[in-house]
This record gives C-alpha cells, sequence and structure tokens, in this order.
C-alpha cells in the first residue's frame, strides 16, 4: 500500500493486487490491534543495526524514508501517535484500523486502482523482462513495473502464504529459506496451565542449553495455555530456536531489581510484619498472586503455614525460586504463530536504494519478502514503509 501510494503520487497509473476481499487483514492485527508503526530511533544507522549482518541494506531506505518521515507520513493524515515502552511508536488511538485507513486514503488520493480477490499465480518473463502477470481467473495484467510485496509465510491465514518467493525463484532469484521467526515458546512443565494469562512486567530471563547460559535479556512476558508469549520472549525465541533441539531451561528473575541477599531480607521482613498470617499472604506483596501457589508448591512449604514458622531453609528455596524460577522449552511455534518469516529474497540481488531486481530490470520488492527479520517493537514495519517508499518511487513517470 505504501509502494501504491507512492508510485501513484509521482505520477504513475497504478495497479494493486490483492488476493483477500479486504486490504491490510495482517495490518490490523499488528501490535494486538493497536499498531507498532515504528521505533522512535532517529538515526538510521542504528535502526539497521537491529537487523544483524542484513540490517546495512536498509541505512540507505531508512535514511530515505525513515522513523521521523513515517511519523510525519501518518500524522498529517491524521493518524497521532504515542511513544510507549522500548519507544515502540503506537498510534495514539491504539487503533490498527486508523493506519490502515490512511494508507487507503492516501492510495485513493494518489489514484490507486485496487483490486480484490485478485490472485496472482504466475509471473511470466520475457528476456530480462517481466511480461505479465497471470491471475487465478486467467486474467493478464501487464505493466512496465512491478513490485512484489507479497510478505512471508507467518500467519498464512492472513493471505501471507509465501507467493512471492515461489515467483521469485522461478525469475532466477535466490530465495533464503524462509523460516518462522519471533515465536512463543512451548513449555513443558504442567504448572504452566495454572499461569495462564499471567503477565509478567520487567522480568530478567536467561537462558540456558545443557547448564549453559546462552542468552538473557529483561521486559515483559506472559504464560499462554501452553507456554509463553511476550515481546521479551518473542524476541529471546530467535536464540532458542538456534539452540533446539536440546535441554533448553529459561530461568526467570521474578525480581530483577533485587539480589538474592535483598530478597531473603525482604521476605524476612514481610514475614516478620505478619508473623500470625500465613506464607500465601506474605507471599503476594512481592509476588503476583497467581504465582504463589506454584511457587509454594515446587519449594514443598504449606501455603497456609505461618509465615513466622517458615525455616530458613525454606526461605531460601523460595529465594532461589523467586530469583531462578526455572522453565523447560520443548519447542517453538511455526509459521502459524510466527510474528515474522526469516529469509527471503537475496539482498545482493538487489539494489537497496530503489529496491529493483538486478536480475530482472521491471521488477521491485518490498517489505517482509526481502530477507530480513528484526526484533519485535515496531522495526519490521518500518521496513515495510522504508522499502515500499522507494520501490514505489523508483523509476521515471
Ligand atoms: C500477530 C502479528 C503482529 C505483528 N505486530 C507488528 C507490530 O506491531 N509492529 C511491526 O513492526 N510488525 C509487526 N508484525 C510484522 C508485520 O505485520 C509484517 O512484517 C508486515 O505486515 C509485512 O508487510 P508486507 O506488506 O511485507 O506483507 P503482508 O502484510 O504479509 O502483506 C502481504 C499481502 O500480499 C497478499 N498476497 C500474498 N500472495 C498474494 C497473491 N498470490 N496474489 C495477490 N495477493 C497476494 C496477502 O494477501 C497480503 O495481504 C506483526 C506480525 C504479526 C503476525
Amino acid at each position: 500500500m505504501m509502494a501504491a501510494g507512492r508510485a501513484g503520487e509521482r505520477g504513475f497509473r497504478v495497479l494493486l493486487l490483492e488476493k483477500n476481499d479486504k486490504l491490510g487483514i495482517k495490518l490490523l492485527i499488528t501490535g494486538h490491534g493497536r499498531c507498532n508503526i515504528t521505533n522512535k530511533i532517529d538515526s538510521p544507522r542504528e535502526m539497521a543495526e537491529k537487523f544483524g549482518k542484513n540490517g546495512k541494506f536498509l541505512i540507505s531506505a531508512f535514511s530515505r524514508f525513515g522513523v521521523r518521515d513515517l511519523i510525519g507520513f501518518f500524522e498529517s493524515r491524521g493518524v497521532k501517535t504515542k511513544v510507549e515502552k522500548n519507544n515502540r511508536v503506537i498510534t495514539e488511538s491504539d487503533m490498527a484500523r486508523d493506519v490502515l485507513n490512511a494508507l487507503i486514503d492516501y492510495m485513493e488520493k494518489n489514484r490507486v486502482e485496487v483490486k480484490l480477490n485478485a490472485e496472482v499465480r504466475t509471473i511470466d518473463r520475457s528476456g530480462g523482462r517481466i511480461e505479465k502477470i497471470v491471475l487465478a481467473t486467467g486474467e493478464e495484467v501487464l505493466a512496465d513495473r512491478f513490485i512484489i510485496c507479497t510478505g512471508g509465510k507467518s500467519y498464512p491465514a492472513t493471505g501471507s502464504t509465501g507467493d512471492g518467493f515461489e515467483w521469485a525463484k522461478a525469475l532466477g532469484h535466490t530465495v533464503i529459506r524462509p523460516e518462522p521467526s519471533l515465536t512463543p515458546v512451548i513449555l513443558k512443565d504442567a504448572f504452566v496451565k495454572e499461569l495462564e494469562g499471567l503477565s509478567l512486567r520487567d522480568i530478567r530471563i536467561a537462558a540456558y542449553k545443557d547448564g549453559k547460559k546462552f542468552d538473557s535479556g529483561t521486559g515483559d512476558a506472559l504464560f499462554t495455555a501452553k507456554g509463553m508469549s511476550g515481546p521479551l520472549i518473542i524476541n529471546m525465541s530467535k536464540g532458542v530456536r538456534k539452540e533446539l533441539p536440546g535441554d533448553i531451561m529459561l530461568k526467570i528473575d521474578l525480581v530483577p531489581e533485587l539480589d538474592f541477599t535483598e530478597v531473603d531480607a525482604r521476605l524476612r521482613k514481610d514475614f516478620q510484619e505478619g508473623p500470625n498470617r500465613q506464607i500465601k499472604n506474605c507471599l503476594d506483596m512481592l509476588l503476583p498472586q497467581k504465582l504463589v501457589p506454584v511457587i509454594t508448591k515446587i519449594a514443598g512449604i504449606d501455603p497456609e503455614k505461618k509465615a513466622n514458622s517458615v525455616t530458613k531453609e525454606e526461605r531460601k528455596r523460595l529465594v532461589s525460586l523467586i530469583k531462578e524460577f526455572g522453565v523447560h522449552v520443548t519447542g517453538l511455534y511455526g509459521f502459524e504463530k510466527a510474528v515474522i518469516t526469516a529469509g527471503g529474497i537475496e539482498l545482493s540481488e538487489v539494489d537497496s536504494k530503489t529496491m529493483r531486481s538486478k536480475l530482472v530490470e521491471n521488477l521491485y520488492f518490498a517489505g517482509e519478502v526481502l530477507n530480513l527479520d528484526g526484533p519485535t517493537g515496531g522495526y519490521n514495519l518500518q521496513v515495510c514503509w522504508s522499502t515500499g517508499y522507494c520501490a514505489g518511487e523508483a523509476g521515471s513517470a
């Protein structure tokens, strides 16, 4: 939509083909329906670094149409934004719908023709150029230039089924194997069911394989029916995927602001303040209520026990569970729950200024179809806005 709108603005006659019966189905579910449009990092280079070694491909696109341009683009179309934790830029209205409407408006103002229920089946090449594309209905579409923006393979129910990868391969492009990335984790611990729905804010998680630490991070997470999700887990899933299969344990520090001694002192104080209270009613001063029965059970302590009769040994067990609450990873979700697809069109075969294919002269790529995947936090949509804008304005009208 950004590519089509910008191409229209540049004076091109544009046709957008979408196989769904609506535009932006995935966009509407981004940021839990609030759309985290970008991350407030002003420097294109710093933003690009979030994408690992492939990030340098993005410096030019981020410089051409970066975070500030994007925020200006939406604000000038009436979509106010706010900055939340970790510099996430979100719609002020908490509605992704406003972002979609602004894009539709942008396209309408620039006379983009939108054809829904239009599934592209094949792209026919003749010599070094694309000659035409053929829709599922058999209808043929001729054009001077073509931009492939079919996304990845994540959440295929939204329409992102990886079709662009197949066309690109048939056109001679290298496609780095698409893999699900940024997914929730599946845990084997039976107590997970009891914790479903519990959100943990500002916790620290360290990830271990066979007892050896390989990653750690701080942020928010939550328990689901079968495991854990939330930004911290989703971002750490990338490292976990590399280590699987294997014996992977996550140690959750529930109160990272206090060290072991401080947690011990805090428990001692809480237990003394309410000597006649039961331990379960003292622990919930430090921990979320839902965790108390689980932690006391693992510690082998009766939650109804009087706080003043807790032994030093028992308190020690509680401290280590609070600082290193262990959960065991059995696996990760696949494309059906992946926020992003890693892999995609090999970047060395695409011009980083114009997004033009180096192999097919009238072909361009934009968005998640490219071999780029960043962490959660608005980075992945910024790739779409920036590369879409550049692809849309490439060429002369
Ligand atoms: C649950 C979820 C939450 C997310 N939240 C955020 C967030 O808050 N911030 C962020 O930065 N990123 C977020 N992302 C990632 C972000 O949504 C994607 O990176 C982005 O949508 C990719 O945009 P795209 O235009 O490249 O592809 P897509 O959004 O996947 O769009 C591709 C379009 O192409 C169409 N299409 C595919 N094949 C064909 C065909 N053969 N013919 C015609 N049309 C076709 C599809 O129907 C689809 O509409 C989230 C992803 C998910 C799954």
